[in-house]
């Protein structure tokens, strides 16, 4: 049985190329083994986007639309796209042909070599300004270095999911999804394929700063702790150098405005720390309450049919 492939499209205000991505994407489909479906989630454009995907469904029958009520975000939009599909592996890319159709058949390969995750990784990055690819690569950086789960650098959404993978974050719930980390955070056996990130045929990006900001936060509050961390570190600091002032100070000799100094620090450390810790007690909080599954199991072996079903 050829294996069915579903393709994620979250669609933002995309009128001008909208079109031109499906083309070029049933293009691409016709000259493949597998079968495709396509799945655009428009996610509330206020331009032709959905009435221009509409008349292409006249056209191909594989194409399924999703529309929110209004715009909810490119990371809500993934995940609801996800939700809807029904294929053997799950492509999610961006739908202004930045990631290039071309790179899917080596996910593809990947794949069905026993990959469960395949991302796509931006070896260079088309027509995109510096700022851009100067603070992307730091975010990437810093939260691979602040996270506990191995978020891969340079990596966008661009990505082919398994089925299991597509299911356990199906079982997601949470209020602010930060896609990528989920995926890495689901584990199984991930690999990367690289490829070159194109020019945005047309339209300009739907990504202005503050949507960029919103989204490193969103990936560093998701899976770290480590500002929180940060805070108690500073009060520590902070404390040892009341402490080391004032013993020199009472070896040199003490003044009212050296004493000042010092339990200003003093201070300043202790509620730092105070801070700290209090955030790590909300952070917990917090993690229960988003109620992802505590671990995945991928498999089990030995065990009889009848005990099997005690653990399920
Ligand atoms: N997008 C979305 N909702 C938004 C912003 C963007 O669904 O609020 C879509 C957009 O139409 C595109 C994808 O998400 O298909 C990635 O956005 P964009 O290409 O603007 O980001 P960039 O490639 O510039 O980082
Ligand atoms: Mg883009």
């Amino acid at each position: 049985m050829r294996n069915l492939i579903s393709i994620v499209l979250p669609v933002y205000n995309e009128e001008e190329g909208i079109v031109k991505t499906i083309e070029v994407l049933e293009h691409f489909i016709e000259k493949q083994p597998q079968d495709f479906e396509l799945i655009f989630i428009d996610d509330g454009s206020l331009d032709s986007s959905v009435a221009l995907i509409k008349s292409m469904q006249q056209k191909f029958l594989n194409i399924k639309l999703i529309e929110f009520s209004r715009n909810f975000g490119h990371q809500l939009a993934i995940s609801a796209g996800i939700r809807y599909t029904m294929g053997d592996a799950v492509v999610v890319m961006d739908a202004d042909l930045q990631d290039p159709p071309a790179v899917i058949p080596a996910m593809i390969k990947e794949w069905q070599d026993g990959a469960q995750v395949v991302y796509g990784k931006r070896k260079s990055r088309e027509g995109e300004s510096w700022f851009k690819k100067t603070s992307a690569a730091v975010f990437y950086r810093l939260l691979q270095r602040v996270t506990s789960i191995n978020i891969p650098v340079d990596t966008g959404d661009f990505r082919l999911m398994d089925r299991r993978v597509v299911n356990e974050l199906r079982k997601m719930n949470e209020t602010d999804p930060f896609v990528r980390g989920l995926v890495s955070w689901v584990g199984f056996k991930q690999t990367s394929v690289e490829y070159e990130r194109q020019e945005r045929f047309a339209g300009s990006s739907k990504y202005p700063l503050k949507k960029m900001i919103n989204l490193a936060l969103s990936g560093i509050t998701s899976f770290s702790d480590f500002p929180l961390k940060l805070l108690i570190w500073t009060g520590g600091l902070s404390l040892c150098f009341s402490g080391i002032y004032l013993l020199t100070s009472l070896i040199i000799g003490f003044t009212e405005l050296k004493f000042l100094i010092c339990t200003l620090f003093g201070l300043v450390g202790l509620s730092l720390i105070g801070m700290g810790l209090l955030g790590i007690y909300i952070y917990k909080t917090f993690q229960a309450s988003r109620k992802r599954p505590l671990y995945i199991v991928s498999e089990t072996s030995g065990f009889s049919q009848k005990s099997q079903q005690n653990y399920l």
